[in-house]
């Protein structure tokens, strides 16, 4: 977006590595994809273009078909079902890569392609892989996911959409609230108990649900940032699926998504490398250029110092995804506890990055026509979906023997 602006050359380089220090350490592969998706993304995901998609709170339907196009819907999908088969490292890649441009479309990537095709690739029957993956990966079909109630947030294990078994196909009825994208999926995948409720995490199962169905409502829920991105609560009142929508083991829901959340939480903390470094070049592009008292501001020592400190931010975010994605390729026992720590701490660094970037901006910077503003509304969603600052703190805390 600004990795040149108003800098030589010679500067636009050092920017660069100084605003995306993910890349520092990349192999010529992953270099080079990450120079084709730049070069998509540098054309598609204007600043103008998602300031319009935010004020029609508008999902990024062109851009994300752009994407699709271009083959990287396909980057999560396992390969024997049309997908490239990405790494942790390298899908973590791709979602910082897009976040760098928009927020909007990495969060559109990563909750309607990225989820959908892991929880598929990993529980679903062959069926259901064959049906969905290869859309998925060609950018043809969006999966939600629907776990969160109105009395089930960071408590999950509570919530209380049933599903009753009758002969050969299940009944469901419930509620779900704030499920991304639900008015644009093509299925949802719903947590829904159909056990008893002696213990809360067992009896859950997942079912795919066609947002078409009977007895299925989706309304849209206003928000104050992310508004590209639809909201919803969805009403599931009777709703008849066939017993092969469900997705992974009868009642063994609860462990099938326990499984995936290492991967959630690490490219969560990937968008916010993206976006955190977004800002950062915004600020050293407005910090050279605007001046005050006869200088550029960032030739103060106060804004320096700020730019410094989300320098460093940046940098420990990213490397501690770049950490918890290669636990998560290597398997390794913790990696769920390193994505903790990375969601924690990468989230915390955006959000403060968005109020200092606001500062920088001075007045510029609270109004609608630059990036910073909409990052301030956006960025305090990192802190509370894929499971809040308090739930991670909690998650690391009893990895160290205290709970
Ligand atoms: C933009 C957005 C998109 C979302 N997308 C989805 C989606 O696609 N699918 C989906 O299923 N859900 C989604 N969510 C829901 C999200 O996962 C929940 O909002 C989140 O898990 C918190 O749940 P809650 O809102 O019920 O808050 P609560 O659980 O009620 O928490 C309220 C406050 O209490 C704190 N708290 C709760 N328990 C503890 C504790 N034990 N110790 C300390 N503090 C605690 C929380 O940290 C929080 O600060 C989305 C949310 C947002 C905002």
């Amino acid at each position: 977006v600004t990795a040149s602006g108003s800098f030589g050359a010679v500067d636009a380089a050092r920017h660069a590595a100084v605003t995306r220090p993910w890349m520092r350490d990349a192999t010529n592969d992953q270099r080079a994809f990450v120079a084709a998706l730049d070069e998509l993304c540098a054309r598609e995901i204007t600043d103008e273009r998602l300031r319009q998609l935010d004020v029609d709170r508008r999902y990024p339907t062109e851009i994300m078909r752009s994407l699709a196009d271009a083959g990287w819907a396909s980057m999560p999908v396992p390969e024997e079902h049309g997908g490239t088969g990405g790494s942790a490292v390298d899908v973590a890649l791709v979602h910082r890569t897009i976040a760098s441009y928009g927020l909007a479309p990495a969060q559109a990537y990563f909750s309607l392609w990225t989820l959908g095709a892991d929880a598929i690739g990993r529980l679903g029957s062959k069926a259901q892989r064959d049906a969905w993956l290869p859309r998925i990966a060609a950018g043809d079909a969006n999966v939600a996911f629907a776990m969160t109630e109105p009395e089930a947030g960071s408590d999950a294990a509570a919530l209380r959409a049933q599903a009753v078994l009758e002969g050969e196909r299940l009944v469901v009825s419930g509620q779900k609230v704030f499920i991304t994208g639900a008015a644009v999926a093509d299925t949802i995948i719903t947590a829904v108990r159909t056990g008893r409720r002696t213990d809360a995490s067992r009896g859950i199962s997942l079912v795919m649900i066609d947002p078409r169905s009977p007895g299925v409502a989706i309304r849209k829920i206003d928000k104050i940032g992310l508004r590209a991105i639809d909201l919803c609560e969805v009403f599931l009142t009777d709703v008849a699926v066939t017993r092969d929508s469900v997705l992974g083991p009868l009642h063994g829901g609860w462990e099938a998504l326990r499984q995936g959340l290492a991967l959630e939480r690490t490219l969560l903390a990937a968008i916010c490398t993206g976006a955190t470094g977004q800002i950062l070049a915004l600020c050293l592009d407005h910090a050279q250029q605007r001046r005050a008292f006869g200088r550029a501001i960032g030739g103060f020592q106060m804004v320096g110092a700020a730019l410094t400190q989300l320098r460093v931010a940046l940098d420990a975010s990213s490397l501690l995804v770049d950490r918890a994605a290669a636990a998560i390729d290597a398997g390794a026992p913790d990696a769920a506890v390193l994505a903790s720590i990375a969601k924690l701490h990468a989230a915390e660094a955006y959000v403060t990055a968005t109020r200092v970037g606001t500062q920088v901006f001075g007045g510029y910077g609270f109004t609608e026509e630059y990036p910073v503003g909409r990052h301030y509304r956006d960025a305090k969603f990192m802190e509370i979906g894929g499971g809040t600052s308090e739930i991670q703190t909690m998650i690391v805390a009893r990895s160290m023997g205290l709970s």
